[in-house]
């Protein structure tokens, strides 16, 4: 089968790999339909290391369930499943307590022995705990916002819980990609009336305004920290969705956080140490966040999108076949694109 594979930075290509199939009695073999590129996916490509063996990429996906192991249970051949984009068990402590991420059996697409998502199919690790099943066709015309629900729409969500967005709360959201942009739409759904949302992309603003955003700020550094205050009567917002992962832009949200208020971290830090200790110390500001335990959320989200009430699939700004994933790689990191689906 064919599978994109990452030799070093800038350099991604798709070719050969060895076939995806039955290893473990928990696995599912699924043939992928639907795929995309995260952001995140954009870290290795600005700064990996040279490889000889490559890295299989994508964690992102959707597909047709082939075959099954002998001990699973909950999917079936012919099923149409979204995967999250790290696998699980389900049934162990952190499962348990919807912390997914940190399952004590799971683990991560591309990983060694693993396949990755951008490539034709996967074999699938505890299938029972990971994959779950879509009530849909193979080409539903929402599948789109179906494929979100394997990263992007969810780590918006968990951004948006992790700063304790809700009613009567104005949320402030630092990052203009795929996640933050699916953040404004979680920020909407859990009842924040004003959302402010920092970003200069025309494309980028149209679409987080029709997502929900009241107020857009397009000012960077300390400009865009003033003009937060100003919109929020001096104060802050009182949740701040931190959606890239910088330390410029951590300093940003941080800042931007009213006294009391709380920041949710859901872009990938890239750098050691988090900003500004004893200023967030002593305005009590709350620093949560992390990966999202995507599984946890899938089922939370699901009827939004089946009804249309979210449509958080309008990230995906342009769509290519498997031969066009290095060209996507980099209209994404030009800043081209917002976010490349790919279809199989
Ligand atoms: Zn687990």
């Amino acid at each position: 089968m064919r599978a994109t594979v990452m030799y070093g930075a800038g350099d991604v290509r798709v070719e050969k790999v060895p076939d995806a199939r039955l290893v473990e009695r928990t696995d599912a073999l699924v043939t992928i339909t639907r795929a995309c590129i995260c952001g995140s996916d954009l870290w290795p490509y600005k700064k990996m290391s040279r490889s000889e063996t490559g890295r299989r990429m994508g964690h992102e996906f959707i597909g047709v369930v082939e075959a099954v192991g002998a001990d699973v249970r909950s999917v079936k051949k012919g099923d149409v499943v979204v995967a999250p984009f790290l696998w699980s068990d389900g049934t162990c402590v952190f499962c348990q307590e919807g912390l997914h991420t940190s399952c004590l059996h799971g683990g991560g697409w591309g990983s060694p022995g693993v396949d990755g998502g951008q490539g034709e199919a996967v074999r699938v690790p505890q299938a029972d705990g990971t994959l779950v099943v879509l009530p849909v066709g193979r080409d539903d015309a929402r599948m789109a916002s179906l494929l979100t629900l394997s990263d992007v729409m969810c780590t918006g969500h968990h951004a948006a819980l992790a700063a304790k967005a809700g009613p009567g709360r104005t949320v402030a959201v630092v990052g203009d990609g795929a996640v933050g942009l699916c953040g404004v739409i979680a920020a909407r759904r859990l009842g924040a009336e004003q959302i402010i949302m920092l970003g200069r992309h025309p494309d980028r603003i149209a679409l987080a305004r029709r997502f929900g955003a009241t107020d857009i700020v397009s000012e960077r550094g300390e400009a865009a920290i003033e003009r937060v205050r100003a919109l929020t009567g001096g104060l802050g917002a009182h949740s701040v969705l931190e959606c890239v992962g910088y330390d410029e832009s951590t300093r940003t949200a941080l800042s931007v956080a009213r006294a009391g208020g709380a920041v949710g971290r859901v872009g990938v830090p890239q750098d050691s140490t988090v900003p500004l200790a004893s200023e967030t110390f002593f305005r009590n500001i709350t620093i949560s966040g992390g990966p999202a335990p995507v599984r946890a959320y899938i089922e939370e989200l699901l009827p939004d999108v089946l009804e249309g009430r979210i449509e958080p699939g309008r990230v995906f700004d342009r769509v290519t076949n498997l031969d066009g994933v290095p060209d996507g790689y980099c209209a994404m990191n030009e800043r081209e694109a917002i976010k490349v689906m790919i279809e199989f």
